[in-house]
């Protein structure tokens, strides 16, 4: 097949479908698969942390879009002078922060190839190979965290999104009518929700958003180990039901943001069942350590949940965003949200799923194409042992903190992320004192762009985390991080800082 080709006023070939001619796209392409070969063969060519001023990129570029088309040469040109020192490295294998994630090759060709062929699957018929490879990847991935089948899938975009449907229909479960009536200026007692200090803000912003108020949330305290302690919730729920409230659900955590923590989800749902509340497990991020022989313990009890959220764009090597969000009462997410106007009604067979029918959005991206092929590229075994290495790689750091006086691990290594902070020599220093310190240390090592560390607060003391989570990070990188928080904290210890 010839296209029609015609000249435009830049000069390029455009095809007559008015979009880029099929020669340009194959040769475009060409140079950005080799642009993205060589970003991968040397991840290290660019500081982590981008060292860049506020407002610098923006102020680089023009306040209006171009009045003629320009070529791809001057636009690629552009995204490597201005964009690309903007940019945070997120693929780097000195990246410690947060959660560290990685975008495999499989993943980035399967986002390539779910761009360009565009499906929208709202309806089985809009894209039958999307709506039934998510319910096959998710099987996939469901079996390999050890949940049961009778967990349906659906793939949202972030574990933000997961959590606020598990709440949905939560609320949706407990209060009659709320979807025809909502909840205001209703004869109903007000509605609580649990989850212990360490859980995700996600959460607070779902009950927000669903209209629950945050001071419907409430904070259960932890144990010396950040796990939610199920004597305090249970009480919780026991007071607010003598002051006329009505429990709804529990989210419980595994693999809380700070320290990976890992809530007691089976105490949790004995507490749930009793009380007939909902049950949802925040996974995230923890729910990948599952796969690893020998941890499988982390996602015990949440089969017993009502919904479970883990997100592969995390530790799964899926390139962001793809959450995986499992339910064993998706007819309740369908009650809340399935809503079918006459223009998307189909003769389809009543057994097919719509994926708009599972949520709030009505568009679905292919994303299910990127956890198939990372899924089918790295094998369960090869996930597994990646996993493995992460959290092997992290107890190595964990044992150069313990080993070291000048340093105090803040809190267990259950997964991949380490919390410490430095302490230096002679006694009396005061938190605030040590926070100062541990503050200047990390804003130190980021200097270097050669490592990226974020912080938390653990019972109100300042905390570095070291997370380890990308593909390229080996025992290197791993003992350069060390080496740089040595160096830095010794010089700010003897005042050369
Ligand atoms: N839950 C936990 C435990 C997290 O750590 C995070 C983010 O780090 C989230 C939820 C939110 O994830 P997302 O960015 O996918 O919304």
């Amino acid at each position: 097949m010839t296209p029609d080709h015609a000249a435009d006023p830049g000069g390029r070939t455009a095809a007559s479908t008015g979009d880029m001619s099929p020669e340009e796209f194959r040769r475009e392409a060409h140079r950005l698969a080799d642009w993205i070969a060589e970003y991968f063969a040397h991840p290290e060519q660019f500081p982590v942390l981008a060292q860049v001023h506020p407002g610098e990129i923006a102020s680089a570029l023009p306040s209006a879009a171009p009045e003629q088309g320009d070529d791809m040469s001057a636009i690629v040109a552009d995204f490597e002078r201005v964009l690309v020192p903007g940019l945070t490295h997120w693929n780097h294998p000195g990246f410690f922060a947060y959660f560290a994630i990685t975008a495999s090759g499989p993943g980035i060709l399967a986002d390539l190839l779910s761009s360009a062929l565009n499906q929208q699957a709202m309806l089985w018929r809009t894209s039958p190979a999307a709506t039934e490879l998510e319910a096959v990847a998710l099987g996939w991935l469901r079996q390999m965290l050890g949940l049961p089948e009778a967990f349906e899938g659906v793939i949202y975009d972030t574990a933000s999104v997961s959590s606020l449907h598990a709440l949905a229909a939560a609320r949706e479960a407990a209060v009659v009518g709320v979807r025809e009536h909502g909840l205001s200026g209703r004869d109903m007692p007000p509605v609580s929700v649990y989850c212990s200090e360490h859980a995700h803000s996600s959460i607070d912003k779902a009950v927000i958003l669903l209209g629950l108020g945050h001071a419907s949330l409430r904070k259960i305290p932890a144990d010396a180990e950040f796990r939610l302690r199920p004597d305090a919730l249970a009480a919780a729920i026991a007071d607010d039901r003598r002051a006329g409230r009505l429990p709804v659900a529990v989210v419980a955590t595994v693999g809380t943001t700070s320290t990976t923590s890992v809530d007691p989800v089976p105490e949790i749902a004995d507490i749930c069942e009793r009380e007939r509340m909902w049950l949802h497990v925040d996974a995230a991020y923890g729910g990948a350590a599952a796969l690893v022989p020998g941890w499988e313990w982390v996602m015990r009890g949440c089969d017993r949940a009502d919904s479970v959220v883990v997100n592969p764009h995390k530790w799964l090597f899926v390139p962001f965003d793809l959450s995986a969000f499992y339910c064993r009462r998706m007819d309740v997410i369908r009650a809340a949200f399935s809503l079918v106007p006459e223009y998307l009604r189909t003769t389809d067979p009543g057994d097919v799923k719509n994926l708009m029918d599972t949520g709030i959005q009505l568009g679905r991206r292919f994303r299910s194409l990127k956890l198939w092929m990372v899924l089918r590229y790295f094998g369960q075994e090869g996930m597994r042992a990646r996993i493995a290495e992460h959290m092997r790689l992290a107890r190595q750091f964990a044992a150069w903190v313990d080993a070291d006086p000048a340093f105090e691990r803040m809190a267990p290594v259950p997964m991949s992320v380490v919390c410490f902070r430095a302490v230096p020599p002679g006694p009396g220093h005061t938190e605030a004192e040590l926070e100062r310190l541990n503050a200047t240390l990390l804003d130190r090592v980021n200097a270097s762009g050669e490592v990226f560390l974020s912080h938390t607060k653990l019972g109100g003391r300042y905390v570095l985390r070291l997370a380890v989570g990308n593909l390229r990070t080996t025992g290197q990188h791993l003992r350069r991080a060390w080496d740089l928080l040595k160096a830095s904290a010794e010089e700010l210890a003897s005042g050369r800082a």
